[in-house]
């Protein structure tokens, strides 16, 4: 059953085609640059890249141009649905759901919870609609997963009104792709799918780890936002709050404009004071450069940290799992994590961690329980099977 996956940013617009049932990927691309003159479409088929400028483009016609491909291969006819992508479901989404107008209006009101990412997924929703009419559309939540948490784990030690008028509390993200791993896990290492113990651990730009209990999520280390938990590219993860009043007096900032640097010139990036990239401070590191070093060593020490907490929700740990960009590559991090970790009785098997890079998975500890293993994240199929699973009994 062929899904169109749709993940619709500020100014860009991932889409794919995939067969839910063998998750084939018939095409995949990215409207990138949306509302500049340098917007562009580009794609993949077969391994073949593709690329189509579209100068001036917005969500609309990068969309329609996405739609245009997806003709010329013929695509557009076999499509049983379409599944997107939305941030912030809030309370209200305890599972992906089939869109209708009320379930529009429930996103709209979680926009006060993520007001970035929320309405470009809404503008996503609507051009779908407009282009698909006759396809049911599916929303997908980053936040669903995490709302199996107890309330001990999602509530933050702050007055209760804040979270009985505001909502505030911790939501948790990446859920699609801890999901994923978490069940992928469970079946690459024979784990019994309704007694184990995981702490998947999603690094990327953004990066999050999570406890996941039998298939549950039962702790994890963002909150409110994606700035709670781990350090990140251009995040800090979790500091003294204090700071932003701190530094909004001594250096008459706004305490927003603070905020903001935690989101965007913290994390490795501010540390480093290079880049965001792990790459690059790998490389620098190698060559000596101070603050890569420093930079590496707190991300290595924080995240071996968080793991060994998510532990306690678990009273044991049966697999800690690696997954995104740094988690699927970083065979540097994941040994440092893995040795720091020793206390646990993770031994590291050397080779193995050498081995898994660029798409390559699998076990990389020699001891058996509790195990590391490295599982490539597919966030996109996990949409597509979820789309299928809820449209497929509207169309018989
Ligand atoms: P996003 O959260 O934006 O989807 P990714 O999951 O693609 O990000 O992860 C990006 C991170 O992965 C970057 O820090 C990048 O340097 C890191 N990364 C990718 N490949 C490697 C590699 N071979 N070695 C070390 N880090 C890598």
């Amino acid at each position: 059953m062929n899904i169109f996956v749709l993940n619709c940013g500020s100014s860009s617009a991932k889409f794919a085609v995939i067969d839910a049932d063998n998750g084939r990927e018939h095409v995949s691309g990215i409207a990138q640059r949306l509302g500049s003159a340098e917007a562009s479409l580009d794609w993949k088929v077969d391994g073949t890249k593709h690329t189509r400028a579209l100068p001036g483009a917005g969500h609309d016609a990068g969309l329609r141009a996405a739609v245009d491909v997806l003709d010329e291969l013929g695509l557009t006819g076999g499509l049983a649905g379409v599944g997107h992508r939305v941030v912030h479901g809030g309370s209200r989404f305890l599972g992906s759901v089939i869109i209708t107008p009320a379930v529009v209006r429930q996103v709209e009101d979680c926009i006060p919870l993520g007001p970035l990412h929320n309405p470009p997924n809404l503008i996503g929703i609507a051009i779908a609609q407009e282009l698909f009419p006759a396809l049911q559309q599916v929303a997908v939540f980053d936040t669903a997963f995490h709302q199996t948490m107890p309330a001990r784990a999602y509530t933050y030690p702050v007055p209760h009104s804040w979270l009985e008028d505001d909502e505030v509390r911790r939501y948790g993200f990446h859920g699609t792709s801890h999901r994923f791993v978490a069940a992928e896990a469970v079946r690459l290492l024979e784990l019994d799918p309704h007694d184990h113990a995981l702490v998947t651990a999603h690094l990327g730009n953004g990066s999050s780890a999570t406890a996941v209990l039998n298939g549950r999520s039962v702790d994890t280390t963002m909150g409110l936002t994606p700035l709670e938990g781990l350090m990140m590219g251009t995040r800090s993860g979790s500091v003294d709050p204090a700071i932003i009043g701190h530094i909004a007096r001594v250096r008459g900032m706004d305490p927003l404009a603070v905020l903001d640097a935690l989101n965007k010139q913290s994390g490795l990036l501010g540390v480093s004071g290079l880049s965001n990239d792990l790459r690059t401070l790998e490389e620098a590191a190698e060559d000596g450069h101070e603050r890569a070093r420093l930079a590496i060593d707190i991300l290595v020490y924080t995240l071996a940290k968080s793991i060994a907490g998510l532990v306690v929700p678990l009273g044991r740990l049966d697999a800690l799992v690696f997954t995104g960009g740094i988690g699927e590559n970083s065979s540097l991090v994941r040994g440092r994590v893995i040795e720091q970790l020793g206390f646990l009785g993770l031994t590291l098997d050397a080779d193995a961690n050498a081995r898994c890079i660029r798409g390559v998975g699998g076990r990389v500890t020699r001891s058996t329980r509790p195990q590391a293993v490295v599982v490539n994240t597919n966030e996109e199929l996990l949409i597509a099977r979820d789309t299928a699973a809820l449209v497929a009994p509207t169309l018989s």
